[in-house]
C-alpha cells in the first residue's frame, strides 16, 4: 500500500474498509464533547454495546430463577463457559478442548507453572524475556523461590543487544541452546508489552523442545491482536487476559490453552478444585480428584458468570467480524498508516524526533507502535492526551499507540498524526 498524508486518503480507506460498521458496536469514550481517538487497546479494550444486555440477562435469570439459573434457560450457568471455547479456540489457534476460561491472568500463570515447571536437580532453569511485564517477573521469581531456588540461578533473562530494542530470534534460540542441559521451561510473552515485538512462537517452542524443556507463552498482548496457531506450533501451554484486545471488561476473565498431548500426562501436577472435576460426576461430590477432559480439568472454582457474560458479548463481535483474518488485514494497514505518518513527521523535521522501536516488519508486530520521543516526551504525551488521543505512557520516554481494527478508523489515525505534529510545535 502506498499511503498518502491527506485526510481525503484516510477517508477513502475508511470508505473501502469492509469492517467499517463494527465501530458502531462499541461505546467510544468522549473527550470535550466528541469521540476520543482511543488507541489504548493494549491496556483496556472498549465496551461492546451488547455487553450490558448480556450482563442484564444474568441479573434477570438470577432474579427469576435463582439457583435454577445453573440448569435452566437458554444459557445455563453450569455450562456457560463451554459456549465460549469455540470462538476462544479460534482466536488462539487451538482445538476446542484445549482452551478454557477461568480466573485472571496472573493466577493462571501460577497454575500453569504448577503444572509445567517441574524443576529437577539437573533441570531447573526458566528462560524468559528480559523486561517482561512485571507480573510475569513476579510470578516466575516467586515460583522459583517456592521450589527452593535462588532466583539468580534459576532465571535466565534474555535482553536485546546493546543499542537495540528488539530481541533477535537467533539470540533467543542460541540462549536456549546454551542452557539446554539445565533448562526446565521457556516462558515468554507472545508480544512484548513495552516494544510491541511479536516473538517467533513456533521457533522458540521448537528450540525449547529440542532442549528438552516445555514452552509456554503469556499472550496478554497477542490474543485478539495477531494470528496465533498454538496447536500447530506445538506450544505446551499459554494464558492470556480478555480485557485488552478481546474487549471483555476491566479485570475480565482469563483464558488458558493446554496442548492435547498433555491432557492425560500424569507427570504434570496440578492444583485442583471442584469445577475442574469430571463434569458428569461433579455433583456426586466424591473424594479423590478426577480431572475433566482437556483444559477444563484445570478449572478450580464456580465460573464467574457475570465475567463470562461480558466475554461472550465481546467474542460475538469477533465472530461477526469473521474471526482473526479480516481483522489482521485491516490491522496491518491501520498500524502501517500510523507508522507512515510518524515517519512523515520525522522527514518534515529533518530528524528522528519520534523513534518507533516496534519492529518494522509487520509479521513481527501486532497493532501497537511504541514510540520513543527524543525530546519533551512527557509534554508531548500530555499534549496529545489533552487533544483527545488516548495512548499509554511508559517510563521513561515511550508512548504506545495501538489502533484497533474493530473500532478505530483511518481518519482517526490521520488526525492523531496531525496532533503529534502539532505537539512538536507546542513543545
Ligand atoms: C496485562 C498483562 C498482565 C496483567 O495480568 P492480570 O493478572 O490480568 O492483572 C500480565 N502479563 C502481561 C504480559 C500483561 O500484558
Amino acid at each position: 500500500m502506498i499511503y498518502q498524508n491527506t485526510l481525503e486518503f484516510a477517508l477513502q480507506l475508511d470508505e473501502q474498509d469492509p469492517l467499517k460498521n463494527f465501530r458502531s458496536q462499541f461505546l467510544i469514550p468522549q473527550h470535550n464533547g466528541k469521540d476520543a481517538i482511543y488507541f489504548c487497546g493494549n491496556s483496556l479494550g472498549l465496551q461492546p454495546v451488547s455487553a450490558q444486555k448480556f450482563v442484564n440477562d444474568i441479573f434477570e435469570t438470577w432474579k427469576t430463577h435463582a439457583i435454577e439459573g445453573f440448569f435452566t434457560g437458554d444459557d445455563p450457568w453450569l455450562s456457560y463457559h463451554k459456549e465460549l471455547t469455540k470462538t476462544v479456540a479460534a482466536l488462539v489457534g487451538a482445538k476446542k478442548e484445549e482452551v478454557t476460561v477461568m480466573n485472571s491472568l496472573t493466577v493462571n500463570l501460577h497454575l500453569m507453572m504448577v503444572s509445567f515447571y517441574k524443576p529437577t536437580k539437573k533441570r531447573f532453569k526458566i528462560l524468559m524475556e528480559g523486561g517482561a511485564f512485571p507480573s510475569d517477573q513476579y510470578v516466575i521469581e516467586s515460583q522459583a523461590s517456592f521450589h527452593g531456588y535462588n532466583t539468580k540461578d534459576a532465571i535466565v533473562e534474555i535482553f536485546p543487544r546493546k543499542g537495540e530494542f528488539i530481541l533477535r530470534t537467533a539470540d533467543i534460540l542460541q540462549t536456549i541452546e546454551d542452557n539446554a542441559d539445565e533448562l526446565a521451561l521457556v516462558l515468554f510473552g507472545g508480544i512484548n508489552y513495552f516494544t510491541g515485538q511479536f516473538f517467533d512462537i513456533e521457533a522458540i517452542t521448537k528450540a525449547a523442545h529440542q532442549a528438552g524443556a516445555y514452552a509456554g507463552f503469556d499472550l496478554a498482548h497477542a490474543a485478539g491482536n495477531v494470528p496465533l496457531k498454538l496447536h500447530e506450533w506445538d506450544v505446551d501451554f499459554a494464558a492470556w487476559c480478555s480485557y485488552k484486545y478481546i474487549n471483555s471488561g476491566p479485570g475480565g476473565i482469563s483464558g488458558i490453552y493446554i496442548h492435547e498431548k498433555h491432557f492425560d500426562n500424569k507427570t504434570l501436577s496440578r492444583f485442583a478444585g471442584w469445577w475442574g472435576y469430571r463434569e458428569e460426576k461433579r455433583f456426586l461430590m466424591s473424594p479423590g480428584f478426577e480431572p475433566d477432559k482437556g483444559a477444563a480439568g484445570w478449572q478450580l472454582s464456580t465460573s464467574p458468570v457475570m465475567l463470562l457474560a461480558l466475554h461472550k458479548a465481546a467474542l460475538e463481535v469477533f465472530e461477526q467480524a469473521g474471526g482473526g483474518a479480516p481483522l489482521r488485514t485491516k490491522s496491518e494497514l491501520l498500524t502501517g498508516y500510523l507508522e507512515f505518518l510518524i515517519n512523515e513527521i520525522n522527514k518534515s523535521k529533518g530528524q528522528e524526533l519520534f523513534k518507533i522501536i516496534t519492529p518494522q516488519n509487520k509479521d513481527d508486530r501486532g497493532c501497537q507502535l511504541s514510540i520513543v520521543c527524543k525530546q519533551n516526551a512527557r509534554q508531548i504525551f500530555d499534549f496529545i492526551t489533552n487533544n483527545g488521543v488516548i495512548g499509554d505512557w511508559r517510563e521513561p520516554d515511550v508512548i504506545r499507540l495501538s489502533p484497533v481494527p474493530l473500532y478505530n478508523t483511518f481518519k482517526e489515525v490521520f488526525e492523531a498524526g496531525s496532533i503529534l505534529l502539532a505537539s512538536i510545535r507546542e513543545n
